[in-house]
């Protein structure tokens, strides 16, 4: 463990430049420079050392050029989510020693200018990687745009897409806790074995082993699906529209399979919504964020409880993460895709 006012070296990962179609682990540099373990003089922030990063859908959102303010520019440090340690500390809310989560930069070393959204972490008998899934954003992801937007009721028919993911493992198992009937898609057949046998899921299908998707959803749902949580978008989501239940709710937390596409694929069915009267709403994670307190409460007791499962998918180094991020996109994770940087 390096001192304080120590200079050190620093791995970074920096955005070489804007990417369209899939992301190449050459989209990235890794680099090694140099940081003195010190926050500025006129500094407000906190300096702390990364532990734990990761990958998420989102960040390739960032890679697109567009003009938005909250994208990498070519050059830059990137950045995302992340458990960090704080070192020095000039801001009141922070002290030398905290384990905080939130965005942080893809170095190994940070200054946070701005920590004001770092949030604390407190309960510290889970593990701390928790805090990049299912303490985290992704958990806020699940929790919330189920029970608020699916307004999931026991005995219903629920369809998760991408469903071993970060997001989509902990929804299966939410549903079910609800007394839901929970069908997930996935992958590959290990992915598979896992909704069935690790998180309880009631159905499952291998989207890529099924040439005709309508015809799998109605052989998993002879009566239909109440609610769908879309995490695919495309093809899924045609399908699904032609399999909801009266009054079904599709929330759409996500559509991975158009975010390397130049051109988006277009949605043919969505005149479904009209006679089923479906209630089809997007949401973001952010948006619960002031509500973390109650999630985190009844998050941690279905952890403890054993309730709740979580899977993660962990490499090691900052010089691994490039090849972690973009292996989101051809399912390469299996679970929450995590980068361990340090563990002290
Ligand atoms: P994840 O599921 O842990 O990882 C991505 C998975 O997506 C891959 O493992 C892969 O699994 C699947 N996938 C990739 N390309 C695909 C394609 N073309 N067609 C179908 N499946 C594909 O990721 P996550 O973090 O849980 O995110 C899941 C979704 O939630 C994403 O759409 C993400 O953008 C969204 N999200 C939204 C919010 C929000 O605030 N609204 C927050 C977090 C996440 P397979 O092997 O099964 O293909």
């Amino acid at each position: 463990m390096a001192d304080i006012g120590e200079e050190v070296k620093n791995k970074q990962v920096l955005f070489r430049d804007y990417v369209s179609g899939f992301p190449k682990e050459s989209d990235f540099i890794i680099t090694t420079a140099t940081i003195r373990l010190k926050l500025p003089q006129a500094s407000n922030g906190v300096l702390v050392k990364t532990l734990f990063l990761s990958c998420d859908p989102f960040m390739r959102m960032l890679m697109k050029n567009q003009s938005s303010a909250f994208s990498y520019s070519p050059g830059s440090l990137l950045f995302g989510y992340g458990v960090a340690k704080v070192l020095e500390s000039a801001h009141s809310d922070f002290n030398e020693g905290d384990l905080v989560w939130g965005m942080l930069k893809w170095e190994e070393y940070s200054v946070v200018e701005d920590p004001g959204k770092l949030v604390k972490i407190h309960h510290t008998d889970v593990p701390l990687s928790y805090y990049t899934g299912i303490l985290g954003m992704p958990g806020i992801t699940a929790y919330f745009g189920f029970h608020e937007v699916c307004s999931p009721k026991k005995g219903e028919y629920v369809f998760v897409s991408a469903a071993s993911g970060a997001v989509g493992q902990l929804v299966g198992q939410l549903a079910k806790l609800m007394g839901c009937h929970v069908v997930g898609s996935a992958g590959s057949r290990e992915k598979i074995e896992l909704l069935k046998n690790k998180f309880g899921f009631d159905e499952v299908l291998n989207y890529k082993e099924e040439h005709d998707l309508d015809a799998a959803l109605k052989r998993c749902f002879p009566e239909g699906i109440d609610i769908y949580f879309e995490n695919v978008g495309g093809k899924t989501l045609d399908s699904v529209l032609l399999n909801m239940r009266p009054h079904g709710r599709i929330a759409v937390c996500g559509m991975i399979s158009q975010y390397n596409l130049d051109q988006l694929e277009g949605v043919h069915n969505l005149m479904r919504l009209v006679p089923q009267r479906i209630r089809m709403e997007g949401f973001i994670a952010n948006d619960y964020f002031h509500l973390n307190a109650n999630f985190l409460e009844a998050m941690l007791s279905y952890i403890r409880e054993g309730k709740i499962t979580y899977v993660e998918d962990t490499v090691h180094g900052l010089e691994s993460g490039p090849a972690a991020l973009i292996g989101l996109f051809s399912g390469r994770n299996i679970g929450k895709q995590i980068v361990s940087i340090s563990t002290e």
